[in-house]
């Protein structure tokens, strides 16, 4: 069973590793309503076994007077890891605020995990396990076509992708195609005005970056993934035709179904579209990390 499609319960929380703070920065605009953050952590250990696209577990205070110790959480490595001076560590998270709405009593609660990360200012410390999995693999060919999709923090591990890809492998010759939604332009994460990293690979010229944003960001509309993706529908049926396409999905669970629909628009109906995107992912072609 891939990484990303365990349940929590089912991860191995031992051994714990002390994280302290280095940074914490907003990276979406103080005009969003939407707050994420990346935070800089350096891992209290000797070795060293962080990778790109990989995830790690963070443990958030629980209430014991409920019983929980702890919540334990998934976070993407959202860059190369690298190492400090003395040896130890640093990765990067990127971490979006949730609250959610109790489906018994309607109420708006804080997401635990997630607000516990974007308070934590530098200096703090806190649990970490893992690292855990490795979503998305580089291709054993270096001229395959990757495709990848994401959403909202679903950018996290395709930036650590993307660079890894640029900066560490050598000979990568394949083109990269990245399909981005987010609500508006604000949201999009790490090519926005506070933080532009992905623009650097823009020049490359196997790698093309496409948007897609929601057409009414304030009625919470979904993303038109159509217009970014049927734009390009038929290249994009082409290229998923060859055997060295490679599809990576990352984001919130609700993409899939949108992407379904979008695609079986594209390859005629869903039972087609469904059964070729199974025959994808029976190949290891078409590989989604969602939460
Ligand atoms: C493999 C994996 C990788 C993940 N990587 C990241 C990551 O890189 N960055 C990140 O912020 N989260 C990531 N998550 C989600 C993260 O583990 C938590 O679920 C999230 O931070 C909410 O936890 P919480 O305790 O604050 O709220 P919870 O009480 O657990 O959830 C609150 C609500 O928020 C929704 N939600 C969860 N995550 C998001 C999100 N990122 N954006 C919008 N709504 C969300 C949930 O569907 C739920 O309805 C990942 C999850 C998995 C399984």
């Amino acid at each position: 069973m891939s990484e990303a499609l365990k349940r929590l319960e089912d991860y191995e929380t031992q051994p714990r590793h002390r994280a302290t703070v280095l940074s914490s920065e907003r990276i979406t605009p103080q005009e969003s309503d939407e707050e994420v953050r990346e935070l800089l952590l350096e891992i209290d250990r000797e070795d060293s076994p962080y990778e790109a696209v990989q995830n790690i577990g963070v443990l958030a205070p629980g209430d014991p007077a409920f019983g929980q110790q702890h919540h334990f959480r998934l976070y993407s490595v959202a860059d190369r890891p690298e190492t400090s001076e003395t040896g130890k560590p640093r990765i990067k998270i990127c971490v979006k605020r949730v609250d959610y709405i109790d489906s018994y009593s309607g109420e708006r609660y804080a997401g635990r995990a997630s607000n516990y990360l974007c308070d934590l200012r530098p200096g703090d410390t806190l649990w970490t396990t893992g690292p855990y999995g490795q979503a998305f693999e580089v291709p054993e060919h270096m001229d395959a076509t990757l495709i990848l999709i994401g959403s909202g923090t679903g950018i996290a591990p395709f930036r650590a992708f993307i660079k890894h890809l640029y900066k560490d492998v050598k000979n990568w010759k394949g083109r990269v195609l990245l399909f981005y939604g987010a609500k508006s332009g604000l949201e999009m994460l790490y090519q926005n005005e506070k933080n532009n990293d992905l623009a650097q690979y823009y020049d490359e010229e196997t790698f093309e970056a496409f948007r897609a944003l929601s057409p009414r960001p304030h009625w919470a509309d979904p993303i038109a993934w159509d217009q970014a993706i049927a734009e390009r529908g038929d290249e994009l049926l082409q290229m998923l035709e060859k055997e060295n396409t490679y599809v990576y999905v990352a984001g919130l669970e609700e993409m899939s179904e949108e992407l379904d629909g979008v695609f079986s628009r594209l390859d005629d109906t869903r039972k087609i579209w469904r059964e070729r995107k199974q025959a994808l992912a029976a190949e290891g072609r078409w590989v989604e990390l969602l939460y």
